[in-house]
């Protein structure tokens, strides 16, 4: 491969870019990213950046200097609109870049609020930098605020709100917190700590408009007739991949862009990695009926991208690392290995204020949580990644050695 373009100057895009160069890649190296700040981690922007601790320097994944040492081409600001694959160019608002290979990693957008007033000045989401800079300024003026939808960028939302004096109420439309993505236990764990900060929940709750005043919100009304009065509302139901490009030149796609265990998609010269691409592993087992999955994290992103520089440099191997995640709210840490579903059995270890739920499918180790409890988490990535299982009894089991097991 000659000349490889990197779509996306993303957590994913950026990765694959540094590590082609680290793997000794000596062609051409674009990447292309329609933001204009270099690129940069997210999660800080609902954790550290919004409560002020971290400034916008302290986001970027590495100084300018750094992508001109690696010869890395950073086109930032700039679209693309769409891949020409017979002639392997990629089209952008500044002219055709040529490739010889493709990496699509254009990442996912906000899923748009479906009601009435959903465009009000005051009704905010967060993905970029240039969304966190917003609500970062309305948060100062800000005394009541309804953050809809309780998964892990609202409920951190809400407890940096909350902390600031903002009386927060969050309206979700399951029965518990982050009801996709964890056991009941650890949900529970996470309501009380809220609740305990302030912060109010209404669950079973849909919404059914925001309302406004001269323009600016005002409040929202829930679809049972509940009115609630915010001076801003945050908006956090979840993202759709940006697989709108790989589509139309006839990739395929579906809840994401398809790509077999070595990320290339259907075309040999074009692969897509992170939050976009959905791709096969055993993690999927029993949880998806094809056995494939689409992740949003920066572990997902960083090995995706680690993977795929390797297979362009010659040393290809399917991905197969074990998906984990953090999430910070407030004072507590929840830390997940492995991918849980709703259906799992969960066994708890540890205290009450520090504990792991060990999940089970089909009689498999499937998740472990663990909050405030780092030890276990990175027990519980080894052992997943050993394809070690456990029983439910000696996950429970306070005096069975977990360490050990592990080695
Ligand atoms: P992105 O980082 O989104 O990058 C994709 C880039 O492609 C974007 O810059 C986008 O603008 C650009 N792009 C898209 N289309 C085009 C186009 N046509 N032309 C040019 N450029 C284009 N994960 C965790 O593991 N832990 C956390 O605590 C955590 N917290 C988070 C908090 C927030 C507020 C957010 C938004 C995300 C968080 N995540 C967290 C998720 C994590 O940040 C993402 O999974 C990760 O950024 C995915 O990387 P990516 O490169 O696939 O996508």
């Amino acid at each position: 491969v000659a000349g490889i373009v990197v779509l996306g100057a993303g957590q994913a895009g950026f990765q694959a870019a540094a590590s082609l160069r680290e793997a000794g890649f000596a062609g051409t190296l674009t990447l292309v990213g329609d933001e204009t700040a270099l690129p940069y981690q997210r999660p800080p922007l609902s954790k550290a950046y919004l409560a002020g601790k971290t400034e916008a320097d302290g986001l970027a994944l590495r100084p300018a200097a750094y992508l001109d040492a690696h010869r890395i081409a950073f086109r930032p600001g700039l679209v693309a609109e769409a891949i020409d694959r017979d002639g392997r160019r990629l089209l952008t608002a500044g002219g055709p870049i040529p490739y010889d290979h493709l990496v699509i990693a254009t990442g996912a957008r906000n899923r748009p609020l479906p009601v009435p007033g959903a465009d009000l000045a005051g009704v905010h989401q967060l993905r970029g930098l240039a969304d966190a800079d917003a609500l970062k300024t309305a948060l100062e003026a800000c005394r009541a605020a309804v953050v809809v939808g309780a998964g892990f960028i609202g409920l951190e939302f809400a407890a940096v709100a909350a902390a600031r004096g903002v009386a927060v109420t969050v309206i979700e439309l399951a029965e518990r917190p982050m009801a996709r993505a964890v056991s009941p236990e650890t949900a529970a764990f996470f309501r009380n700590a809220h609740e305990a900060s302030g912060v109010r929940f209404r669950f079973g709750a849909g919404l059914a408009a925001v309302e406004g005043r001269n323009g600016r919100v005002s409040g929202v009304v829930l679809a049972d007739g509940t009115a609630l009065a915010a001076d801003l509302v945050l908006v956090g139901i979840g993202v759709l991949p940006n697989q709108e490009i790989a589509a139309q030149a006839g990739l395929g796609v579906g809840d994401g862009i398809r790509v077999d265990a070595f990320l290339a998609t259907d075309d040999p010269a074009v692969s897509a990695i992170g939050d976009c691409a959905r791709f096969p592993t055993r993690f999927a087992q029993g949880l998806a009926a094809d056995g494939t999955v689409r992740i949003e994290s920066v572990q997902n992103a960083i090995d995706q991208g680690r993977c795929l520089a390797a297979r362009l440099t010659g040393r290809p191997a399917a991905y197969a690392a074990v998906p984990w995640f953090w999430s910070d709210q407030g004072p507590h840490k929840l830390q997940i290995a492995g991918l849980g579903a709703p259906g799992d059995a969960g066994v708890r270890r540890g205290t009450e204020a520090a504990f792991s739920v060990f999940r089970f499918r089909d009689g498999r180790l499937s998740a472990v949580e663990s909050v405030n409890r780092a030890g276990d988490h990175m027990v519980a990535r080894r052992l997943l990644a050993a394809g070690t299982s456990l029983t439910p009894e000696q996950a429970a089991d306070p005096a069975f050695d977990l360490k050990a097991l592990a080695v």
